[in-house]
């Protein structure tokens, strides 16, 4: 089972911030804005290149889930990034598929 699977079964801690029965979301455990959240989808799927006609509903569910939690962690208004890497050419590291919701002071530096 992977990591983020685990995290999903509660096999491993983490920091989680907003739960639903289709995505879950939790501190990143390396931060890289103020708040960085990353949204999962609770059935495992690799990465946005095993997004099928099947399953896209997924993505739906968890824009939805990054407003919410925008607005939770008090970002929704002055916004926020979503990041997804799908790939190791594109940085992924974890093989199930996560949006990072990034916010707060420094985002406008980035180059995306
Ligand atoms: P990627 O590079 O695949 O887009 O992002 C993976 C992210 O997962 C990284 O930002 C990394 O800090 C985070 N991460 C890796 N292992 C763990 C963990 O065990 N717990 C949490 N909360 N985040 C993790
Ligand atoms: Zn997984």
């Amino acid at each position: 089972m992977c990591l983020f699977c685990k995290i999903v079964n509660k096999e491993i801690a983490a920091d989680i911030v907003y739960e639903n029965d289709e995505v879950m979301a939790f501190k990143d455990i390396n931060p890289k804005a103020l708040v960085h959240v990353l949204i999962v989808p609770k059935v495992h799927i690799k990465n946005v290149g095993e997004i099928t006609k099947d399953n896209a509903k997924i993505l739906g569910a968890i824009h939805l889930a990054a407003n919410e939690i925008a607005k939770k962690m008090g970002i929704f208004e002055d916004g926020y990034r979503l990041i997804t890497n799908c790939g190791e050419g594109a940085g992924q590291t974890v093989w199930h598929l996560h949006y990072h919701l990034l916010g707060g002071e420094g985002l406008k530096e980035e180059i995306i």
